[in-house]
């Protein structure tokens, strides 16, 4: 018995040696990628059920130079407060992009942005943000904050400072991943979001036939507190079928597209995904 605890031991701390310095591995990859402007944003349409074409495009961040996913690299910017260089830096691309297509002629699409609890601590974002479209000229409608359940779970009284700041300058708001919190719903009549995104697990667990009237109720209930609703992680056309008939708004998923390079994007932009 001894033995055995000694060797896991050892093994446990190897492991955690191995996780710290994976971290540190990580953090030196952001610091690089900051300075050698070594990020891109990938963006994923949002159908809207009733034109059939796409409505906005969310920018999901990567590294160029890098396999590595934001799940596994974001957490490492939060802790590190590189998150706050990296969501200005995507704030600003997010917004060049929009431009870019405006310039082309393409037109003018809402575009969602990621935003991390963890970036309340820069208290000139929206300053920032604000700068950004006066700058460019650009409606402030057009430019949607996704937030998540998790950050009204936090700090109360900044956060709501925080999403009312949004509002006041006209920004949209979005509240992802939604389903997958544990608290109540009850803050859907507070807090000033115009979007609720169902997050792919509720997705997966209720659109089904034995479990379409949970999914139904969800969409009313958004629509009685005039909230619009993404379904997210839409794979595969029953469950289009299903959202389609419950009257969601909007879908985001594999079905249609995954998320796209720019140049990409751009050629979907009138693009009939639903005939
Ligand atoms: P999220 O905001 O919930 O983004 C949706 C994720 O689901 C994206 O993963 C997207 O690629 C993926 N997805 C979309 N459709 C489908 C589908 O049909 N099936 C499946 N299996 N997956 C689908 P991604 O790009 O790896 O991003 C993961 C998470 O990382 C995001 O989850 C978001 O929380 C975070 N993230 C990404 N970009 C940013 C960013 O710029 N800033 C911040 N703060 N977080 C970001
Ligand atoms: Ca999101
Ligand atoms: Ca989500
Ligand atoms: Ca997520």
């Amino acid at each position: 018995v001894k033995h055995n605890g000694k060797n896991s031991f050892a093994f446990y701390h190897r492991k955690m040696k191995d996780v710290m310095n994976e971290k540190i591995e990580i953090e030196m990859i952001l610091r690089e990628a900051l300075k050698k402007n070594a990020f891109k944003l990938l963006y994923q349409p949002q159908i809207d059920l009733n034109s059939g074409k796409i409505h906005s495009f969310e920018a999901l961040l990567r590294l160029k130079d890098h396999s590595l996913r934001p799940d596994q690299f974001i957490p490492v910017a939060e802790e590190t407060n590189l998150i706050i260089s990296i969501g200005r830096w995507v704030a600003k691309a997010a917004i060049e992009q929009f431009v870019d297509w405006r310039n082309k002629g393409l037109g003018e699409k809402t575009i969602a942005i990621n935003y991390s609890n963890k970036q309340l601590r820069d208290r000139d974002f929206i300053i920032y943000l604000t700068q950004l479209v006066k700058l460019n000229n650009i409606n402030p409608e057009l430019i949607e904050i996704e937030i998540t359940e998790s950050f009204l779970l936090e700090n109360n009284s900044e956060t709501m400072a925080f999403l009312h700041g949004l509002k006041e300058e006209g920004f949209r708001i979005a509240l992802d991943d939604f389903g997958t919190g544990y608290s109540s719903l009850n803050y859907l009549t507070y807090i000033p979001v115009d979007k609720v995104k169902l997050d792919k697990t509720i997705n997966d667990k209720f659109l089904n036939l034995a479990n379409n009237r949970v999914m139904d109720s969800l969409i009313s209930l958004a629509h009685s507190l005039k909230l619009e609703i993404t379904a997210e992680g839409i794979e595969e056309w029953d469950q289009y079928l299903q959202l389609k008939q419950g009257g969601c708004d909007y879908i985001q998923g594999y079905l249609f597209s995954k998320p796209v390079e720019a140049n990409a994007a751009e050629k979907l932009f009138d693009h009939p995904f639903i005939m």
